[in-house]
């Protein structure tokens, strides 16, 4: 009976070779997009400027002052505005609705009155 082959992971860029689904993600990262832990050796100058950009990065998701989220409070706010202005623009036009249908009615009573 044969042996279920055992999941091997390896690195082509250090040609390290991980054969835990747990040691492969710290190496290789959690999803594509994510740099191979050899090749952040790249960064070994500047370790500590990427860190603190992905530190103020982090932050501002934290604080949910990202570009996303600064759009999306934008849009909200015009579109919150562009509401008033329609509400406001429905209520005047019913005023001068009003005013129209009590207008013959205020010149009858005007010229009775006289
Ligand atoms: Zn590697």
């Amino acid at each position: 009976m044969m042996r279920p082959k055992q999941r091997q992971w390896r690195c082509f860029h250090c040609d390290a070779l991980f054969t835990s689904t747990k040691t492969a993600a710290v190496h290789f990262g959690a999803t594509e997009v994510n740099k191979a832990a050899c090749q952040l050796k790249d960064y070994e100058e500047h370790l500590v400027v990427y860190i603190r950009e992905l530190e103020a990065r982090l932050d501002g998701y934290i604080a949910e002052d990202s570009h996303v989220m600064r759009a999306i409070y934008t849009m909200e706010a015009d579109h919150r505005q562009a509401l008033i202005r329609a509400e406001e623009q429905g209520y005047n036009k019913g005023v001068q609705d009003a005013q129209k249908e009590t207008a013959p009615c205020q010149q009858r009573a005007t010229t009775a009155a006289s």
